[in-house]
Order: C-alpha cells, then structure tokens, then sequence
C-alpha cells in the first residue's frame, strides 16, 4: 500500500525501448529501432554528443583490405589469441564477419574517413591485428585521423536526428525495475535539472552505458565513466562477468593519464628506455611495438622495475615519434599532436613524450549473447534470457574481448552489437507486445536510496568515499598481481562498501545539484570496484590482462571459464567459455607470443 502510494506520485512515461546511453553503442541500437518506427527513448548524462566514444582516437577494425591482403578469418584468429582464449568464438566469430558491413554502412551514413588516394577508406597498423595468422602486421584499422570516435558518433547523432529518435540529455537513470517473473519493464530516472524522479515504462531496456574507468586513480576515461549499468545491473541481482579483466593502455601521458593513441604506434613511432633502446623488440620479436596491450603493458612495467625507466624517478619511458615527420603527425595525428603541447609541454614532432600504462578499457561487463540479450544462469541453464533486458557496448561482456581486448575492436563491437540488438528487437515484433505491469513497488528502491542520502546530513562525503575507492584499485589490481596484494584489497574494498552506505548529503536542493549525482554514481562504482577486486583475487592464472605473480601461466584446466560475480554476498560464480565458432573451425588454445 505504501509503495503505491509513493509510485503514484512518480509521473511515468511509456516508450517500447528505452535506451540507457548515447554513446557509438547506444545510438547505434537506436538509429535501427527509429527507424523501423519504433518509439525510442535514449537517456544521457551528457549531451550525446559528448559521450566518451568522441574521445576514441585510433581507429574502428575492419578486415576491408584496402591497404594490404586481409580478409575476416585472419581478424578472427587475432582476436581469439589477443582475448588469450577467454573470447567466445561465435560472437567473435559475429563480430570478425560483419566489421566490413558496418563500416561500409558508417561511410554510407556520412562518416568521414581519411581516404586513399584510390578513394577507398585509410587503414592503419594496430597492435595484436596480424596477416596470415600471425605472420606480420596488417592495416586494418579505420581511421578518421586521429578522431575516428568523434566522426563515428557525429555520424550516428545526426542519423538519429534524421530518425526522429527522442533523446533525454542530462536525465541520469538509477535502477532498472524487474516484475515478479524478473522480466524488466522499464527504468527510474533522475531528470538532473529538475531534480524530478519519473518511471520510464517501456517493452524493453537496452544498456549501454559505458565503461566503469573511473574505478582507478589514473585513467584515460571521462569523468562519466562511472560503471553506472553495472550498478543497476548488481543491484537488480544479475551477475557481471569477467570484471577481473581490465585493460591497461600503454600509452597514457605520465602523471596526466590523457591517451595517446595506439595509432601513434601504428603509424610507426617507438617505445624507448632511459637507453633509447626500442625495447619491445626483445619482448616481441616479430610485432614488437604492435604487440597487443596486455603485453606491451606489461615489458614497459618490467623495463620500469629494472631501473631502465626515464625521468628523474625513472618511473615512465618515452614515446618517440620523432623519426614520422611533420607532416605525418600533423595529417594523422593531429590530436596527439596537441596532446602532447598541453599535457607534457612536449612538441612532439621534436622530442620524444614521455609515457606509462594507464586504466583504458572493461573487458568484463553485464553477460550477453550475439543478439545483446542480457543472459543469467537458471536452472541449470548458464545463458538463460533475462526478458526485456538488453546490452550493448563496454557495459556488456558478449564476450568478443574475452581477458585483452585489441585496440580498434571496440568501436566496432558497439556498431555491430549495437546493430545487432537493434534488429533483434524489431524481430520479437515489440510493436506489437503490450507493456507489462508495472509492480507496485517499481521506484521503492530508488526511493530508498535517495531518502538515505538526503537524511544522512553528516554522512561520509561521497568524493572522499570515491577516492579511497580509486586509491585502492589502482594499488590492488594494477598491471602485476599478487596474491597476497589482491586479498589485501577484497579486505579493503569490502570495508570502503560499508562506507557508502554512510554517504550523505550536506545540500538537499533539487535543481542540478551534481553533489546528489556524484553520490548516486559512487553506488556504482563501487559495485564495479568489488566485482573487479573480488573477481580478481580468486583467479590463480594469468591470462590476458589479469597478470597474476603468483601464477605467472595460464590454467586452461581449470580457469578456461567466465567469472560471474553477484552483489549479494560477494558471490562468485562461473560459466565456460563458448570455444565453439558459427561456422568455421575454433582457435585452439596455444602459447601467446608475438
Ligand atoms: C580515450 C579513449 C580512446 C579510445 N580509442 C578507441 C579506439 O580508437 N578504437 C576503439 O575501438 N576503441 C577505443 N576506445 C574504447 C571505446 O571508445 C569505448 O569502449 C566505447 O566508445 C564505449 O562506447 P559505449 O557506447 O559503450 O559507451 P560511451 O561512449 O562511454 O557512452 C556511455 C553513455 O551512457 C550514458 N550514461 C552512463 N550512465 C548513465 C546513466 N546512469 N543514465 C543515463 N545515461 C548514462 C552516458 O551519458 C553516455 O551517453 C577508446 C576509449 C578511450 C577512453
């Protein structure tokens, strides 16, 4: 009785898909369902157009050939090797296949890429992407200079807007609302300027709402990424999988965490030691510089801890592009060029700009399979459908990514899945379905937690909270693991979540007060951080970018399997991996070496 009383206060709206971001994955999804005709609402924090897909740089993978021989089976075997064996193979195997059409209807849809002087789209270098199954490096990467995020998701807004697509800017969603048959049936949402709470009803939810970056102290990520889909995924009982697994790119500007793109590598520059030695070249002889980041994240670590790093402390190495030429860094770097003027006071066409491993990516996320159907284990069934609940994007772990994710491969996965998923909600016929009810206890959850905030005046500060929350990932789960660090950090992280149940609220104003946002998005994060963390400490391997120690192999025995971590409890389950393909024949696992 209470919990309808408080829901009839909430003004709800109906929609047959609410999106939940507007980043590459999410409008992605929408562009298809709009226009199919479908009445499409897309949620954002930020103006779409500022989602942190704008800030991708290197490039969108595609084995088009344009530059050298290529074709999608090659694609596909470096993507099973670069995810060190923990990838699914079909969805890879999805993946790999449908790249070429994506990007060609991305140029179809306007998006401007560099060109050849043929007219056929630029392809550069990047690391882990291979010809002949390993043999030597291919040009597969897709690139608008150094912006190709910012084209991709220029490209897809203005289609939206073609498609009539509604978007809801600066509305923050807080948790997704499930029926007693767990079907889910739609959001809460916080419309930020006004404060208001609304329900947003709807046949379907899809999520994509980006990386959780911000877990980390140094990081390439936007202020934003703050896990908040994986927060309302854990609070709504569905596991995340693989969050043990993040990704570390080589190249973030020392002491500023900026990225400098992997396209730099792909265009040829080189990593150095305090020696000018081009060190990569003893940890990976045949792709040296473009071996996939996972490992060059780690030789940069080894080369630091063996006293050849650069600078006064000898804690970073340098990035040199100074053999590209001017002209070349200016054409297809322009952006790093800048970079490296405002965040190292570096001219980069002169002197080399010094560098270290810094957070970039979530290969885990919320699980899925090829369709973005958000999937749980259920009587005994480990992918079981979760109704009206879909995934796309870093959210999401379909897993195509698997333990290392190869640069360039994400942007395409948020347009193929992002496509995916768009085409099969048009085919459940979602026109056609009615809405389910809504339970009457739909925004009781919401409700709670804000009432919580708004009377612990004299809570913990929230920013305070985040940044022990930072502080502790980046110290417990860096580049190198050990047991004994890891344990450390379940113990400490699990004290920090007691901490953000005691956060509060010293101002209680409605209109856009972002201390009352900051606070909902540490709840998240700190989901994400105890997934991660506790995921962790309990793999003794090493695979892909969770490089353990103590465990310095891989254990295909036994660890060839995905983590399911749930909130309740901590509790840790797993799942296999799917080494079957579609159609072809699977990747056996072997050694990775470059
Ligand atoms: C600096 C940088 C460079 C990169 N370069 C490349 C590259 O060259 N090639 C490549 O393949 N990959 C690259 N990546 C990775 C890739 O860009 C990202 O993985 C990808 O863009 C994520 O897209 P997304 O659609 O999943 O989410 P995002 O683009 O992060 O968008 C998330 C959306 O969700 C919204 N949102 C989040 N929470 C909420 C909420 N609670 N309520 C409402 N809305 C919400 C946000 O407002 C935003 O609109 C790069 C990443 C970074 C950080």
């Amino acid at each position: 009785m209470e919990a309808l009383k408080t829901m009839a206060k909430l003004a709800t709206r109906k929609f047959d898909v609410v999106i939940v971001g507007a980043g590459g994955s999410g409008m992605r999804a929408s562009l298809q369902l709009a226009q199919a005709g479908l009445n499409v609402a897309v949620l954002s924090k930020v103006f779409p157009t500022r989602s942190h897909t704008v800030a991708a740089q290197g490039g969108i993978g595609a084995s088009l050939g344009n530059m050298s021989e290529d074709n999608w089976h090659y694609h596909f075997f470096d993507t099973v090797k670069g995810s060190d064996w923990l990838g699914d193979q079909d969805a890879i195997e999805f993946m790999c296949r449908e790249a070429p059409k994506v990007v060609y209807e991305l140029e179809h849809l306007g998006m401007p890429f560099d060109r050849n002087a043929d007219g056929t789209i630029y392809q550069r270098p990047f690391g882990g992407h291979t010809a002949n199954y390993g043999e030597k490096p291919v040009q597969r990467a897709c690139a608008a200079a150094d912006r190709t995020g910012h084209a991709l998701l220029h490209t897809l807004y203005q289609q939206n807007v073609k498609a009539r697509t509604q978007f809801f800017v600066e509305w923050m969603a807080l948790d997704l609302i499930r029926d007693a048959e767990g079907d889910v049936v739609g959001v809460t949402a916080l419309e930020m300027e006004t404060g208001e709470l609304y329900i947003l009803q709807a046949k379907t939810v899809l999520m994509a709402t980006g990386g959780a970056g911000r877990i980390f102290a140094a990081s390439t990520n936007a202020f934003i990424n703050t896990g908040d889909g994986l927060g309302m995924a854990a609070r709504a009982g569905i596991p995340l999988e693989d969050m043990e697994f993040w990704q570390f790119h080589p190249t973030g500007v020392a002491g500023a965490g900026v990225l400098l793109t992997e396209g730099c590598r792909g265009e040829g520059a080189i990593l150095r030691n305090c020696n000018g030695e081009a060190f990569m070249a003893r940890y990976a002889p045949t792709l040296k510089d473009l071996a996939p980041r996972d490992f060059v994240s780690r030789s940069m670590d080894q080369e630091i801890k063996e006293g050849r790093g650069c600078g006064p402390n000898k804690d970073y190495v340098l990035l040199d592009m100074t053999h590209l030429g001017t002209e070349t860094i200016l054409k297809r770097l322009p952006s790093v060029f800048e970079i490296g003027h405002n965040f190292a006071n570096v001219d980069i066409t002169k002197e080399p700009i010094p560098v270290v491993p810094t957070i970039h990516y979530q290969m885990g996320g919320i699980p899925t399979n090829i369709n973005g159907q958000v999937v749980v284990p259920k009587d005994g069934n480990p992918n079981t459908i979760i109704n009206g609940l879909y995934a796309v994007g870093e959210c999401s772990c379909v897993s195509v990514h698997g333990a290392n994710r190869l640069g360039t491969n994400s942007l395409l996965d948020l347009v193929v899945f992002g496509r995916a998923a768009g085409n099969h909600i048009i085919d459940t016929a979602l026109k056609q379905k009615n809405f389910k009810d809504l339970p009457a206890d739909s925004a009781d959850r919401t409700l709670a937690r804000l009432a919580r905030l708004d009377s612990a005046r004299d809570g913990e500060y929230s920013q305070g909270v985040a940044n022990d929350i930072r502080a502790c990932m980046q110290k417990h789960a860096g580049v190198f693991r050990t047991q004994a660090s890891m344990d450390e950090g379940v113990a400490k992280i699990k004290a920090i979540a007691e901490r953000v149940g005691r956060i509060g609220l010293k101002d209680n104003s409605k209109v856009f007060n972002t201390a009352r946002i900051e606070a909902l998005e540490v709840e998240n994060l700190i989901e994400a951080a105890q997934a991660t963390m506790i995921s962790a400490a309990a793999r003794p391997e090493s695979r892909g970018a969770h490089a353990h120690n103590d465990y310095p192999s891989r254990d295909d025995a036994n660890w060839m399997k995905h983590t399911l971590w749930y909130s309740e409890d901590n509790r840790l389950d797993y799942k296999p991996v799917k080494l079957q393909p579609l159609t072809v024949e699977s990747v056996p696992p072997k050694v990775r070496t470059f």
